[in-house]
């Protein structure tokens, strides 16, 4: 009865059925899916790297 809801893809504008048809919804495919979880995951990845300034105290110069 009812029409199916197409929905475009984010990632790549492709049309996609909204329905248990496509779990990826409102992605094509697992591939964009991934593409767009990416984008995010990417921020949380850019942790500022916090130089470790442990100092070099353990060793010492051995004067031969
Ligand atoms: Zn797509």
């Amino acid at each position: 009865m009812s029409k199916p809801t197409i929905v475009p893809c984010p990632q790549c504008k492709q049309e996609v059925v909204w329905s248990k048809d496509s779990p990826f919804r409102p992605f094509c495919s697992k591939q964009c899916q991934m593409i767009d979880f990416g984008e995010w995951a990417d921020e949380e990845n850019s942790i500022p790297g916090a130089p470790d300034m442990s100092d070099s105290d353990g060793w010492s110069e051995n004067d031969y």
